[in-house]
């Protein structure tokens, strides 16, 4: 499709969805320009947006609607949303390309934020369980005598999540905050930045009319967020992804001050991306290093957070290294982002052109300008001066020691070559960047790597080394994942979005509750040791829907023998000399003569516990947290008491899980072996 086949937008004040109604404004907004043509998009202001009631419309109908969700309920939304999503990414895609973002950006953007969302939400179903609480952490015995006992919960936030954009991710920005604060059950309210809040608006819109959400679960405030921050409470958060100057000064905003609001900041970073001395030309870290570092100038026209802003290469190939990448950057064509052959699109606005400008200019004084012209640029299918085309500028600075590289981010296309001449000045020389997002490493040296990431990891939030070996799969410098750390230390905002279940729990409050095992196991949902059992009719004859936490079966006793022994490791060929040869046994300091195999008491403990016959239980799929605690010795008799844990039905089937928790014991009545068993068991009895 041509850039002039996309349907002509009326100028319209784009609107806010606040109090569980769409609102617009009552001016007549500022206007927002196509990145491409210059064109008037739409307009935008918040003024007269009521910014206390919708927090309080959020904390009083979102949250409870939420909360009365499990865990995987949530997650199950989230899944069915990003297919709706999905299903309409065309009319994202659409809005996009006015940002200036070529087709592959436009997927950055929307398929990346559909896919945070798929990825909350099955590490919701695997991670979490189908509860309302979250238990952190093992029990903590507090007394000799077992009666009490702490453990750490996390309960969601009863504020709203107030999500502060940046205008280079209209879509993947909101998607990575909203995804983990629903799925801890907090509200969210995002705040697009205006330069782009067109493209947030829609994806709003879309979510909305998915039906998916529970009300209130989802605000949007387009336009400056007027007095917002003076209404958070102790009980909101405040993610905010934008500029190191404007982070700090909302951090010190007197009600976050005030209120100690969990503020999470992501800002700008000067990340670093280093060449090893073994890559040299001809190598594949070579030509890997060359290649990175062009996708990260060009990728977003190098609006990334994360794009690489200095490039150390060992001295001796600085000048090798310069002249592939600038072979490589003469092939990128700069224009019109729908059309098929052009490689990198425009900057987000005229506005942002001058901005990168004005850095280009105080980086020139450290360094000269190896590709490139600020001024000019020659563009495909569009207008250079209307649209906010910049070329790519890649700079040299021969003395890496000079401020600016490590000062100055020009948020576009640009990027500074530094030569270095050992690991351990380019370590130094990556921390001047005073913290960054993500640094990267380009070497098949794994010696080089290590030095690199033990002394450069305190000032990064995540580490790439790339070689040979994992290229083919790596997702790249640029790129954050759900399921890692996305944030930096210092300048890079000293916080962390994504970062999978951490960034859930960073939505919830840790508190350590101290009481008896039986009261920890009714605040918790899960059976605490020392709390009541409950004996009677089998609990393997239970489905879900009869089985109770603390339901317990006492099996036994049964006489390890001799024979037992002998057979078991003949059997199954361990015949490791502790159960085989008595005189070696008996020097072992441990056991001072032949012991059973742990996994021969684990197997009796099996056949004493079992209730054979079909059943409501369907599978065991496994044991976790075993340890053998006391030597079996033949003679010794065991006996079992296996308890029911935890319940975690399933949402989209017909059976759960059910933990249990197996405790075998000695005639003395000294724990053998520990346990959790993990079966699946069906929700109902079989008619
Ligand atoms: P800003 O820091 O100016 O804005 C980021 C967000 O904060 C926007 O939503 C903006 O809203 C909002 N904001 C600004 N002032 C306030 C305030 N007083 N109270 C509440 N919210 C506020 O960044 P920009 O998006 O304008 O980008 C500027 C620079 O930031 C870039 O040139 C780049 O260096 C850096 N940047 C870093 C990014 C990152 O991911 N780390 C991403 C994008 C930019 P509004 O737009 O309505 O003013």
């Amino acid at each position: 499709m041509s850039r002039h086949a996309t349907p002509p937008m009326s100028t319209r004040l784009l609107r806010s969805y606040v109090g569980g109604e769409w609102r617009t404004a009552a001016d007549e907004g500022t206007p927002l320009h196509d990145a491409v043509t210059g064109e008037e998009v739409a307009r935008v202001s918040s003024t007269g947006i009521d910014m206390g009631g919708a927090l309080e419309y959020g904390r009083r109908v979102g949250g409870p609607a939420l909360r009365e969700l499990t865990f995987h309920q949530r997650a199950a939304l989230l899944k069915a949303l990003a297919s709706h999503l999905r299903e309409h990414r065309d009319e994202l895609y659409a809005l996009s390309a006015r940002t200036g973002a070529t087709r592959g950006d436009s997927m950055f953007d929307v398929d990346g934020g559909i896919g945070v969302l798929f990825s909350y939400s099955s590490k919701g179903r695997r991670e979490l369980p189908n509860d309302t609480v979250y238990l952190d952490g093992a029990v903590e015995p507090l007394g000799k005598a077992g009666t009490f006992v702490g453990r750490h919960i996390a309960t969601p936030l009863r504020g709203v999540a107030v999500q502060i954009n940046a205008f280079n991710f209209p879509v993947w920005g909101p998607l990575e905050k909203f995804a983990p604060a629903f799925l801890a059950g907090v509200p969210s309210l995002v705040k697009p930045a205006s330069q782009t809040a067109y493209l947030t608006e829609k994806l709003v819109e879309l979510m909305l009319a998915s039906e998916l959400l529970p009300e209130g679960s989802l605000q949007l405030v387009c336009g400056s967020a007027g007095d917002l921050l003076d209404h958070v409470t102790e009980q909101d958060l405040v993610s905010f992804t934008g500029s190191a100057a404007t982070a700090r000064r909302l951090r010190a905003h007197p009600a976050v001050v005030r209120n100690a609001v969990r503020f999470n900041a992501e800002a700008d970073s000067l990340n670093c991306s280093i060449l090893g001395p073994d890559a040299t030309p001809g190598t594949a870290e070579f030509d890997l290093y060359v290649k990175q570092l062009v996708t990260e100038m060009t990728v977003k026209a190098g609006q990334k957070c994360t794009a690489i802003r200095r490039a150390f290469v060992p001295a001796e190939l600085l000048d090798d290294v310069q002249e592939a990448v600038c072979e490589r950057l003469a092939r990128i064509s700069v224009g019109d982002p729908s059309n098929p052959d052009v490689r990198m699109g425009a900057l987000a606005s005229l506005e942002q052109r001058e901005e990168v400008r004005r850095s280009l200019k105080a980086l020139s004084d450290a360094g000269r300008i190896v590709f490139g012209d600020p001024d000019h640029v020659e563009v495909v299918g569009a207008d250079a001066e209307r649209g906010a085309f910049l070329s790519p500028v890649l700079l040299r600075a021969d003395d890496p020691q000079r401020a600016e590289p490590h000062e100055v981010e020009a948020f576009g296309p640009v990027s500074t070559l530094l030569p270095y001449t050992s690991a351990e000045q380019v370590v130094e020389l990556a921390a001047r960047g005073q913290g960054s997002l993500v640094g990267s490493v380009v070497t098949g040296d794994a010696e080089f790597a290590r030095d690199v990431v033990l002394g450069a990891a305190p000032w990064h939030g995540r580490m790439l080394v790339l070689d040979a070996d994992d290229a083919k799969e790596s997702t790249g410098h640029g790129s954050p994942l759900p399921m890692l750390v996305h944030g930096g230390p210092g300048r890079a905002g000293g916080g962390e979005e994504l970062g999978g279940i951490r960034a859930v729990l960073h939505h919830m409050q840790r508190t350590a509750v101290q009481a008896s095992p039986k009261v920890l196991t009714a605040v918790g949902n899960s059976w605490v040791p020392g709390a009541p059992r409950s004996e009677g009719v089998h609990p393997f004859r239970k489905s879900l829907a009869e089985l109770r936490i603390g339901d317990s079966v006492v099996a036994g006793p049964r006489i390890v023998t001799d024979s037992d022994v002998a057979h078991f490791a003949e059997f199954t060929g361990d015949t490791f000399y502790a159960h085989t040869d008595e005189a070696a046994a008996a020097a072992n300091p441990l056991f001072g003569g032949i012991v059973a195999h742990g996994y021969l008491v684990v197997s009796f403990a099996a056949g004493l516990f079992v209730s054979p016959e079909p059943g409501p239980v369907l599978a065991n799929y496994g044991l976790e947290n075993l340890r053998f605690l006391t030597p079996v010795k033949p003679g010794d008799e065991l006996t079992v008491t296996l308890t029911c844990k935890q319940i975690t039905p399933r949402e989209n089937a017909d059976y759960g899980e059910v933990r249990w928790d197996a405790d075998v014991t000695n005639a003395a009545g000294d724990s053998v072996a520990k346990y959790d068993v993990l079966t699946l068991v069906a929700k109902e009895a079989a008619r």
